[in-house]
């Protein structure tokens, strides 16, 4: 796909999330025979994912470094570009984004964040931007395929993780020299401080809350953005994630996603007493949510066929220890848990995809089942593994410890289950 031809998708897409569309509900019909091109883009994905991820995971797992010689892989196929994305996200069933992710993450989760953790930076442009600011910025997330970069989304700050409405990084109008300027400390950031375009989270107006929030394109190079510290991680140990320190960074006036006139009307809106359509921080989580379900849902399908052919092997008592009603079992609802997920991420990513209005929070139900099921499914996995399970020499232990931030990112469990039940009960529970 043309950058030109990428950002027209993208205008339409951004009119279809802010409900400037009256095409919801007529797109493609929820199927789930597979057309061609999904079929293409699996497979394509799956043999990156074979030949070059998981032979790859074992070793950046234990270096717990970014994996640039596979990203730059990546980059040289393909698959890590915008025009990629853009492929992924122009699918109008929804379904290709999850497919993409499943596979990727089944190969490997750290590497599989490492190539990926660019695009929460990218749907918050994508979501929030302009059509000039999307043609401008996301293209420098990717770099270009000799020379790749990745992006980082800094929402979370030491004090405000699920609490977003606490943020405390701050954002002030110069407008003498119309910049914009930063100050705070972000945390857990994926790719914080490597990246070349950071995209800060910041609140203009703090009595606000969230409705006060803004987004902010930090470019390569700023002065005042510097990377805090590395965080060390019990898993997806190949992705990045560290603080980031912005210190009287400036910004220019055009580095406000959605511009300022767009800002100043919402902040209006809101002091008036009146509903903001959009806050900054949620509205990159929502979108993304089915597609972190699916990244999940690959480590879950990784273990559970791992651990299913060593059941067939591995011998005990003369006979192979799936030939016990309580190996097969487990086995049994381990596929029945995955594809039951599978069901939900990828409702979740048609609704979103064609417009339909997430009523129950389907959204949250979709990560939050294939989270929980990511975390379970791998830990079944070691139980049938055994010894061998509870080793580095086996890679089930790398996927449970890597599925493990699944209930944890992109919104807790507790988190999810709070979203939900507010939105099937009216209710405001707390
Ligand atoms: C590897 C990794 C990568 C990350 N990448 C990014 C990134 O790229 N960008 C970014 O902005 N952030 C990122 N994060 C941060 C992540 O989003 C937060 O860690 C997450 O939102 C949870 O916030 P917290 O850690 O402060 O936990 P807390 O909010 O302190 O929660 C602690 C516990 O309390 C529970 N809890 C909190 N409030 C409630 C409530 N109201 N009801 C019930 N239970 C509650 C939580 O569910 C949790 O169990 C990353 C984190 C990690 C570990």
């Amino acid at each position: 796909m043309s950058d030109t031809a990428a950002v027209a998708e993208a205008e339409a897409l951004v009119a279809e999330a802010t409900g400037d569309t009256d095409g919801a509900g007529e797109g493609p019909k929820f199927t789930l025979e597979l057309n061609q091109d999904q079929k293409d883009i699996r497979e394509w994905v799956h043999g990156f994912a074979e030949g070059v991820v998981r032979p790859a995971a074992e070793e950046w797992d234990e270096r717990e470094e970014t994996p640039w010689p596979v990203i730059q892989e990546a980059a040289k196929i393909g698959l890590y570009s915008f025009e990629a994305l853009g492929q992924f996200w122009a699918d109008e069933t929804g379904l290709t984004l999850p497919i993409a992710n499943e596979e990727l993450f089944w190969g490997d989760a750290g590497i599989g964040m490492a190539i990926m953790g660019t695009s929460l930076a990218v749907a918050a442009i994508f979501g929030q931007g302009t059509p000039e600011q999307m043609g401008e910025w996301i293209p420098q997330c990717f770099g270009s395929a000799d020379d790749p970069k990745v992006a980082a989304f800094c929402s979370s700050e030491p004090d405000a993780g699920s609490d977003v409405s606490a943020i405390r990084t701050t954002a002030k109008y110069d407008e003498a020299t119309d910049e914009w300027i930063i100050n705070g400390q972000k945390a857990w950031a994926t790719n914080g401080g490597i990246a070349d375009v950071h995209v800060v989270i910041a609140t203009v107006d703090r009595e606000l809350g969230s409705r006060g929030h803004a987004a902010f394109i930090v470019p390569p190079g700023t002065k005042g953005c510097e990377q805090g510290a590395k965080v060390k991680k019990h898993g997806l140990r190949a992705s990045h994630t560290a603080d980031v320190h912005l210190d009287d960074c400036r910004v220019p006036g055009a580095c406000l996603l959605g511009g300022k006139e767009k800002l100043d009307e919402r902040l209006a809106r809101v002091r008036e007493g009146k509903k903001a359509k959009s806050q900054a921080a949620m509205q990159t989580f929502e979108a993304s949510r089915p597609t972190v379900g699916a990244q999940a849902l690959g480590i879950a399908r990784a273990a559970y066929e791992y651990s299913l052919d060593y059941a067939k092997e591995r011998r005990q008592f003369g006979k192979a220890i799936i030939e016990n009603q309580a190996i097969a079992f487990t086995l049994a609802d381990m596929k029945l848990e995955i594809d039951a997920a599978r069901l939900l991420v990828w409702r979740a990513a048609w609704m979103g995809r064609s417009g339909h209005k997430f009523e129950n929070a389907e959204g949250s139900m979709s990560k939050l089942k294939a989270g929980e099921v990511a975390v379970w499914a791998t830990e079944r996995a070691i139980q049938i593994l055994g010894g061998n399970g509870y080793t580095r020499e086996f890679p089930v232990e790398r996927m449970h410890r890597d599925a493990k931030i699944y209930t944890i990112f992109e919104g807790t469990s507790e988190i999810q289950r709070l979203v939900i039940s507010r939105a099937i009960s009216g209710v405001h529970i707390k």
